[in-house]
């Protein structure tokens, strides 16, 4: 076993779902004390300061924006408003294809087969989106493209002039949907801001979350920008009340608490280029990221290192056969993931 020698974490560290390793800011949880005391009441149905917050903060119309539990939550919304029958975006007959690069989020194939779409999955290239085989992939039958920006679980980025020619080349009512969880994460100035391409293409929807970045994922509140018929589509699908009064208020103080949180996500992203140069050094091949995780392509190994990792007190996310995604977390944590990988290099 690798973690032979390297001491075990006494509970051990979750570097397996992207999670953010800060607990939410003192005052954000002063102020979720404080409401708890008012949740016999329901939450505001229209979360009207939080759009209000969102708005400001993007410079959006109100109307531009739609709120839902977690942007998986505005994920399900966008898609039943594409695929169910009688769905406010759907002239035509339900169902059709959604396209999307595979490996990604695994929630596009769940949430596509829930609203009864057909998922359309392209394979990346060196672990990228290809966007030539995704504009090729795009049929009458398809109802959106789905581009994670940076993807998950392989972090790496599509960058602005690829994106645009790809955007120009689609039929101008394909919607595109720009997956930014990991937005705040990016660094490369070559990225484009969704919310800066979505302004002058109407066929743009950009998907944002508080899980990431602003570390409020256990409250669930994500967000989408798009113009309308689209945001008023997103609003329609939604689950009444489906975002609690807590999640509002913490968002709202985050949006407030920016410049501290985008502190923190810059030490994140420190790590990040540590534990990438160690894990080079250590001989492993790990695509450039520009996100909260790290891609390691290690196929047949990747068991191996997930279970090693483990032993040693971090938990890894394993994609059985293909790699392991590794969440950029405290600095202790990401310590053992290059211990593991610095005694997997030594047995090699
Ligand atoms: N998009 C991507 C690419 C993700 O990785 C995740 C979370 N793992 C989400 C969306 C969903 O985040 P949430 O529902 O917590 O906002």
């Amino acid at each position: 076993m690798y973690a032979k020698g390297i001491p075990v974490a006494s509970s051990p560290y979750g570097l397996a779902a992207n999670e953010n390793p800060h607990s939410p800011l003192p005052a954000v949880q002063d102020l979720l004390a404080t409401e708890a005391a008012r949740v016999n009441r329901y939450p505001d149905r229209f979360a009207t300061e939080l759009i209000a917050a969102l708005a400001d903060r993007l410079s959006v119309p109100a109307s531009h924006l739609a709120v839902g539990a977690g942007s998986v939550g505005v994920t399900q919304h966008l898609l039943h408003s594409l695929l169910v029958a009688a769905g406010p975006l759907q002239g035509r007959s339900p169902g059709g294809e959604i396209v999307y690069a595979w490996p990604s989020f695994e929630a596009y194939p769940h949430l596509t087969a829930m609203c009864g779409g057909r998922s359309v999955q392209v394979p990346l290239t060196d672990h990228r989106h290809d966007l030539e085989a995704l504009t090729d992939a795009v049929t009458a039958e398809t109802r959106a493209v789905i581009v994670c920006n940076p993807n998950n679980p392989t972090s790496t980025v599509v960058r602005r002039q690829e994106l645009e020619r790809f955007l120009d080349r689609l039929p101008a009512h394909t919607l595109v949907i720009l997956d930014e969880a990991y937005r705040e994460f990016v660094r490369d100035a070559e990225v484009p801001d969704g919310v800066e391409l979505y302004r002058d293409r109407p066929q743009v929807v950009v998907l944002r979350t508080f899980s990431k970045a602003y570390g409020l994922a256990g409250l669930r509140v994500g967000y989408a920008v798009a113009h309308e018929p689209v945001a008023a589509a997103i609003r329609a699908a939604a689950v009444p009340f489906g975002v609690s009064s807590l999640a509002q208020s913490a968002a709202v103080a985050s949006l407030d608490a920016e410049h501290q949180l985008m502190e923190r996500v810059d030490t994140v992203v420190k790590e990040r280029h540590r534990v990438r140069e160690g894990l080079l050094a250590a001989g492993l091949e790990v695509p450039p990221s520009e996100a909260n995780f790290l891609w390691l392509p290690l196929g047949r190994r990747t068991h191996g290192f997930a279970e090693a990792c483990a032993a040693a007190g971090a938990l890894v996310r394993a994609f059985p056969g293909e790699g392991a995604r590794v969440t950029v977390g405290e600095p202790e944590a990401n310590d053992i993931v290059l211990a593991v990988a610095a005694e997997l290099a030594r047995q090699n």
